[in-house]
């Protein structure tokens, strides 16, 4: 087979969605499951199907574009804010997009008008994090504004922890998003479908406090995928981690110095290195490089050691000398890691 390729368990996902899926459901709370990190895979959305998932969400208009023509049968939202210039695919392809700008809104409006859609809208709230979100405080004008427009289904609140910052969802900024939750339909005299507490770094909160407000949907991406929670990367029970694997190839496989010679500058990356003088050691570079993963974020076997990385090059060091010419080796991808190789059309994917 060829490499570098990206092996896909889709039973282990299933396995994964279905489980969170019934213990959320225990909860009260719904699962949209995200689709970003694997570029929108119809492979994978079915099988999130199969396991109970009835809404889908990906961050890119063309990854459900895409799912929309591989006939996927689920509600799809866009989760990050709409452009301007996507507005009419937006309405076109999506059921409902996260908001925070009255602007797109206005022009979804007026897309969904022309084309006699009805597009729904969840409102984002900033609750600490600093990535997307309106104020708290601004909410109110921000709701009544979108009311008014046709075409335009408010279908509620969401908010979004841990991405950008770090901050931990917990008990306070919960509460906070569902008094607003209850203040906002009271205000108004309506009811939200939709309160969305956030992503993976939740399920801690949605599985312990004893108070979920009104939370009632959680978006999940990376806990599905790789069996993780996401504030301290923490194997859940019951799931697999090792859902994907990275087989990448070994193109060169010599004996060489730890250090190099000459006089040393930047990288092609502008970064300054440092070598630890180990004596001789055995070198294997390996067909895969920074366009295709972040070299970061791959875990490899044991005996083995990323000391180094290029374009389109690995470089390993090998205790046990055995990564001959023609050798396949096995990394654990992380998040990013899964991201980028999904992406690069160098990396087959094998389901
Ligand atoms: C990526 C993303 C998610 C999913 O995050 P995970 O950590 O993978 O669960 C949820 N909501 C929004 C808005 C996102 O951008």
């Amino acid at each position: 087979m060829s490499a570098p390729r990206l092996e896909i368990d889709l039973t282990k996902i299933q396995h994964n969605a279905g489980i969170l899926v019934k213990r959320l459901k225990k909860r009260g709370i719904s699962v949209s499951a995200i689709t970003k990190s694997v570029l929108g895979s119809q492979e994978v959305a079915n099988c999130f199907i199969r396991a109970g998932i009835k809404s889908l969400g990906d961050s890119r208009i063309s990854n459900i574009e895409k799912m929309r023509h591989g006939q996927i049968k689920a509600s799809m939202s866009l989760i990050r804010s709409p452009m301007l210039s996507q507005v009419d695919k937006v309405v076109a392809y999506a059921d409902m997009s996260f908001n925070t700008e009255l602007a797109v809104i206005r022009k979804l409006s007026i897309a969904a008008q022309k084309t006699r859609h009805r597009h729904g809208v969840v409102l984002m709230v900033e609750l600490g994090d600093l990535r997307e979100g309106i104020m708290p405080d601004d909410m109110e004008s921000v709701v009544q504004s979108t009311l008014g427009l046709p075409g335009i289904i408010l279908k509620g609140i969401g908010t979004n922890l841990a991405c950008r910052s770090g901050v931990s969802p917990d008990n306070i900024n919960m509460s906070k998003l569902s008094d607003l939750a209850d203040s906002l339909e009271s205000k108004f005299g309506v009811k939200f479908d939709i309160v969305s507490g956030g992503n993976s770094a939740n399920l801690d909160w949605a599985m312990g406090s004893t108070d979920l407000g009104r939370v009632n949907n959680l978006r999940l991406g990376e806990s599905i995928l790789l069996g993780l929670e996401t504030l301290n990367r923490r194997p859940i029970e019951g799931l697999h981690t090792d859902a994907f694997k990275l087989v990448v190839e070994v193109i060169e496989s010599k004996i060489k110095p730890s250090q190099p010679w000459g006089k040393i500058a930047q990288n092609a990356f502008g970064e300054q290195m440092l070598f630890k003088d180990q004596g001789n050691i055995s070198q294997a570079i390996l067909a895969i490089g920074r366009q295709d993963i972040d070299p970061n974020g791959i875990r490899p076997p044991a005996g083995i050691k990323i000391i180094g990385s290029s374009s389109d090059h690995l470089i390993v060091q090998s205790e046990a000398n055995d990564l001959a010419v023609g050798t396949e080796v096995v990394f654990q991808p992380n998040y990013s890691a899964l991201m980028h190789a999904m992406t690069s059309p160098f990396v087959n994917k094998v389901m």
